[in-house]
């Protein structure tokens, strides 16, 4: 579900929302509904505007994703998140944020054409 914009579009939005469901940072709990898209791989580093390149963050999350130290990345359109380093002692993981991975996004995808 791709797009040239820099914008998500609607039905790329719905699709992401279904996956995450909610803010994808652990323990909040703002509805997916509520939340941004952001671009895991910056749009202005050549991120596609892609349901396997957004993620949902809330408002707060998403404005201080890079102060507050998470890492987000997709691995095969499944989204991992590693804790900042203030919040996790030792070594630090990748670990996945979706846990069953749903058919959603490809059934969006086979709607929309
Ligand atoms: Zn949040």
């Amino acid at each position: 579900l791709g797009s040239p914009e820099r914008c998500f579009t609607a039905a790329q939005r719905r699709a992401i929302q279904l996956r995450d469901g909610t803010c994808i940072i652990p323990g909040c709990k703002i509805p997916a509904a509520m939340t941004e898209i952001h671009h895991v791989i910056p749009h202005s580093e050549g991120g596609p505007t892609h349901t396997d390149n957004g993620v949902c963050l809330c408002w707060w999350h998403h404005r201080y994703l890079a102060a507050s130290g998470w890492a987000i990345r997709m691995v095969r359109g499944a989204v991992q998140i590693m804790a900042p380093p203030w919040l996790e002692t030792g070594a630090r993981k990748w670990r996945n944020v979706t846990k069953s991975r749903t058919r959603l996004t490809d059934a969006v995808e086979r709607k929309n054409g």
